[in-house]
């Protein structure tokens, strides 16, 4: 390991695993330092959308982890009748990211595999069972102090140009930087039951059913394999129950399961929260995932929203560290993430507020005013808030479709880590070489002909993280956009 790591990344869930993967990819010296000695391995997230596994596709994991998903249909919304009150539907193929928009998985899976691949990359030191105890900046550096977890030894420092605090929601990178939370006003208590099934119940079915109940709201959600999950929200009576006696769990699940289908795997109670940072940079250090913000898990988001940040932040740490790119270019991850962050944290609350107010259709309205009965939700796509880019275009900080080349390969499995330019016919003699990074052709490939004529551009500058940088209509329009990516950049 080095001695002074160019980054040491606090907390080693999952979005400390994916920045320590992506950043590893960009060859950055890492150094990973995690509390635990071992994955916690029990589920938590079950749910990812396309655009992650976008990102675990550059993390380069995502055909390993294939094999371990189930492609999610999509979300109900019942009565107590089991009436439909609204339809999150998932289309069953491959979308604009180039994957399916919804997947469920086992979150053991997850950290395994991205634990699996760091382990390959020689840039990447990982210190489990040690925490960070205290962290210190200058201008220059930071300063950890790190003891072992067991308390055996003294503390050790290590030197670092960044410190990243995935370290989850009590965050210590956060108490250092001195954030308050932003908070949304969502405090509930619900009981989480994982059950693995003992023989086939197809009838449970394979979509997420919200069941909207005042009398005491549920979800169920089918997971890989035989994981079966239901998240039942409890009453203030409720909450005077023993947990820890197993017929209470099953007492309160037997409406729908019983011993007789399935083992008990594990159960929790959590206060779901809606909560944003209000300050996710100081300096060198930085804050992703939960340690920057915490969600209601209806959309299944919370560790989406983590991933994002990882991805939006290993380009532009790669991009100071490497290429000299001034460290205000970090200014842009908060202003960009954090209102992105936002929109999921309550998108949430209102899924929180339908599934338990909307046993009549008045309240049904009142939650979500276009619901009728027959209503459908669809997926959240906002773009960053306002960072790097031009100004005032539409595409700006949207993101990009990731392209499927008549070769069957996917566009970013080619343009790697770097920035990417699509050229249609009228601008592809101009100049490119001030631009460092990949450029494809609409006469080499006719995706990319369809694809500007849809954003209707002439050209269009992907970032590494596929956000779109921004777009060109006119020949000058090009030049001037590829200048605005190299001021950007320097
Ligand atoms: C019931 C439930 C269901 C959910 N469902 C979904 C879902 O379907 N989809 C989704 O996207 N999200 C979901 N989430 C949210 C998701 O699980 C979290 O957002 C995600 O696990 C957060 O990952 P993280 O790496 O940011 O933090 P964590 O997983 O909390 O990891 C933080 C790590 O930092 C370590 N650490 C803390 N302090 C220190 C220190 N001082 N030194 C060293 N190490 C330290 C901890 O030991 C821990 O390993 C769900 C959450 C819950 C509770």
């Amino acid at each position: 390991m080095s001695n002074k790591p160019d980054v040491a990344i606090v907390g080693y869930g999952p979005t400390g695993a994916t920045l320590a993967n992506l950043l590893g990819q960009y060859g950055l010296q890492v150094l990973v330092i995690e509390r635990e000695a071992q994955i916690y391995d029990l589920p938590r997230a079950v749910h990812f959308d396309d655009e992650i596994m976008r990102i675990f596709q550059s993390a380069g994991i995502a055909d390993e982890l294939l094999q371990k998903v189930r492609v999610n249909p999509g979300m109900r919304f019942v009565d107590p009748d089991g009436k439909l009150l609204l339809d999150w539907p998932r289309p069953a193929g491959i979308g604009p990211q180039g994957w399916n928009t919804s997947y469920r998985f086992h979150q053991p899976d997850l950290e395994r595999i991205l634990r699996k691949s760091i382990e390959n990359m020689e840039t990447v030191t990982t210190l489990c069972g040690h925490k960070v105890t205290e962290l210190k900046q200058t201008d220059e550096y930071v300063t950890l102090t790190v003891e072992r977890s067991d308390g055996v030894g003294d503390p050790i420092e290590f030197e670092a140009d960044y410190v990243v605090g995935c370290d989850g929601a009590r965050s210590l990178v956060r108490s250092v930087i001195g954030s308050n939370m932003e908070d949304f006003g969502f405090h509930e208590k619900w009981l989480v039951v994982d059950v693995l099934l003992t023989r086939p119940r197809p009838d449970l079915g394979d979509y997420s059913i919200q069941h909207c109940d005042p009398e005491r709201s549920a979800t169920y959600v089918r997971g890989p394999e035989n994981r079966r999950r239901w998240e039942i929200s409890l009453t203030q009576q409720d909450q005077e129950l023993d947990f820890s006696d197993r017929d209470v769990i099953w007492g309160l699940i037997d409406r729908w399961i019983t011993p007789r289908d399935a083992e008990l795997e594990r159960h929790a109670v959590y206060e779901f929260r809606s909560v944003v940072a209000k300050k996710w940079r100081h300096g060198r250090l930085l804050l992703a995932g939960d340690a920057a913000h915490q969600m209601p898990p209806f959309m299944g988001q919370g560790l989406c929203a983590g991933t994002r940040d990882a991805a939006n932040l290993a380009w532009k740490l790669a991009a100071c560290i490497k290429d000299g790119t001034p460290p205000s270019l970090l200014d842009s991850y908060e202003s960009e993430r954090r209102p992105h962050v936002s929109q999921f944290v309550q998108m949430s609350m209102r899924l929180g507020g339908l599934i338990n107010a909307s046993k009549t259709q008045e309240a049904l309205a009142a939650a979500f005013p276009q619901a009728d009965g027959s209503a459908r939700l669809a997926s959240l796509y906002p773009p960053l808030g306002p960072g790097l880019g031009p100004k005032g275009q539409e595409v700006e900080s949207r993101l990009s479709s990731q392209l499927i080349l008549s070769t069957d390969e996917k566009l970013d499995d080619l343009v790697g880590f770097g920035p990417a330019l699509l050229l249609d016919d009228q601008a592809q003699t101009i100049d490119t070489n001030a631009f460092d990074g990949y450029v494809l052709l609409a006469s080499e490939e006719k995706v990319v002909q369809d694809y500007l004529a849809e954003q209707q551009a002439i050209a269009l500058l992907i970032r590494p993280d596929r956000y779109i940088f921004g777009k060109a209509t006119s020949q000058n329009d090009v030049t001037r956009l590829i200048s605005e990516w190299r001021q950007a950049m320097h």
